[in-house]
């Protein structure tokens, strides 16, 4: 393989979709040498076939809003790779939504998933509606009609959506209600479901405790205790809220939480009485940060990033590219000593370059994330089984699991001089598994 040949040939059929072309460029950098040292993956066109997802849906998803407008968006969903289960991914609502990055989640989503060590295969949807000052009912709407055109292309064992930006237990229970009564099933085709109509306990909590869980390990390899660290927490949505609450948990002190608006900086640290206020602000109330300063008397820095704080370590924990070069060296020259991800790509190439020189502790969403993923695999598990496990014993199968993947990116990802490269080790451990399952089934 030749990784710049593959590169361009993309960019050259597929213009103007820079986070795609920007989240292939690190695998393949990552797994070239790997790659080049099986000749039959190249004999298979192995790389070419896993940068085109199987195939993607895209439609029209009409609406009436509450004025009685009639309103028009585009519905996506992309069957990226199903060679080790079916399709899994989220459903994104927010008004950036295009393809581009809708790709690039669903091919970061088959590494990941392939990670879990679960039977599970890549995708990702969405729309760019934006629920944004959106009424219930018009949100029900929405996800009403959605759904009325994607349920067709899912089921429990073809393709499981679950939340993601914009997406959660709300907009999911909608959708699954839709698609119930259209499928005339009830085998659980999406994940993330309410606890009643067979949602996994920890669910919720599992992208933020799972990225903890993960930090923990990576913290290990260094003897250093997480108590009393200042932590620096992006977003304010479901992965920033339990990370949060994770962190405080043990000991360590959360300083900030941000929204597309502005970030916050509480130096008392984030209390869990504070943090509740914050879960009914935005899962409740459905307000912005800046409300939490006014009643804290803290500050708020409208349009900031909250990189630019002091502290020990950071969790971007919010969207893509939220955190770049500059930001990442700040972070590093105010002693920062480890960085893992909540969100999917969010530190640039630039900014992991950074990290990776100042040879801190690095990990990227695809192996710092997946514990939500993961999560949903078990929700799948207790479906099939038409059982519901216990909070500690579902707790307890997301440790192991993130165990499991830093088990794995210390075997791929560690350099002659010791340093581990989470990235490389992501990358690589999970290709690797997706390589060995499309070789076996043949060119398809
Ligand atoms: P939520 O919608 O619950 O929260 C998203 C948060 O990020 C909000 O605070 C939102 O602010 C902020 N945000 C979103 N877009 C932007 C933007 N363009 N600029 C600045 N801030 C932004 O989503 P989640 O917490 O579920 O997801 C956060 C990240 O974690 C995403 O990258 C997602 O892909 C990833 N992830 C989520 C998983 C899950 O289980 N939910 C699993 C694995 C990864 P505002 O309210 O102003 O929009």
């Amino acid at each position: 393989m030749k990784v710049q040949e593959v590169l361009n040939d993309l960019k050259r059929r597929f213009p103007n979709e820079s986070e795609y072309h920007q989240a292939v460029t690190e695998v393949l950098e990552s797994i070239e040498e790997v790659y080049n040292q099986h000749p039959e993956f190249d004999k298979a066109g192995l790389i070419e076939r896993l940068c085109i997802p199987d195939r993607i849906f895209s439609f029209r998803v009409t609406w009436v809003d509450d004025k009685g407008k009639v309103q028009v968006n585009m519905g996506y969903r992309i069957q990226h790779n199903n060679v080790i289960g079916p399709y899994k991914g989220g459903i994104r609502f927010h008004s950036s939504v295009n393809l581009s990055i809708l790709k690039f989640l669903a091919f970061e989503q088959t590494f990941k998933n392939s990670l879990t060590t679960l039977p599970m295969g890549g995708g990702k949807g969405g729309s760019d509606f934006s629920p944004r000052g959106k009424s219930s009912a018009e949100i029900m709407r929405f996800c009403q009609a959605f759904i009325l055109e994607l349920w067709r292309h899912i089921g429990p064992d073809t393709d499981v959506p679950a939340g993601d930006i914009g997406v959660g237990g709300r907009e999911v229970a909608y959708m699954y209600g839709m698609y119930k009564k259209l499928a005339k099933e009830n085998t659980g085709t999406f994940t993330g479901k309410g606890i009643e109509f067979g949602g996994s306990l920890i669910r919720p909590e599992a992208t933020g405790y799972g990225n903890i869980y993960f930090l923990l390990e990576m913290l290990k390899t260094g003897k250093i205790d997480i108590k009393g660290k200042k932590c620096l927490v992006s977003g304010s949505g479901n992965v920033a809220q339990y990370t949060c609450e994770k962190l405080i948990e043990l000991g360590a002190i959360p300083v900030t939480l941000s929204d597309s608006d502005g970030y916050i900086y509480d130096p008392e640290g984030i209390t869990r009485e504070k943090l509740d206020f914050v879960m009914d602000l935005k899962n409740i109330q459905r307000g912005r940060i800046r409300e939490y300063a006014e009643h804290y008397g803290c500050k708020y820095v409208p349009g900031g990033r909250v990189w630019t704080e002091k502290g020990d370590i950071a969790l971007p924990s919010a969207t893509q590219n939220e955190l770049n070069g500059d930001d990442a060296k700040i972070l590093v020259a105010n002693g920062c000593i480890a960085v893992s991800e909540g969100a999917n790509m969010p530190s640039t190439p630039e900014a992991i370059e950074v990290f990776q020189h100042a040879k801190i502790l690095y990990a990227p969403g695809k192996a710092a994330n997946a514990g939500g993923v993961a999560t949903s695999g078990l929700e799948m598990t207790q479906n099939s089984m038409r059982l519901g496990w216990t909070r500690e014993e579902v707790d307890e199968k997301l440790k192991r699991i993130m165990s499991d993947i830093h088990r794995q990116c210390i075997r791929y990802g560690t350099e002659p001089d010791g340093y581990i490269n989470y990235v490389k080790g992501a990358n690589i451990a999970g290709f690797m598994k997706v390589a060995k399952a499309m070789m076996a089934q043949g060119i398809l």
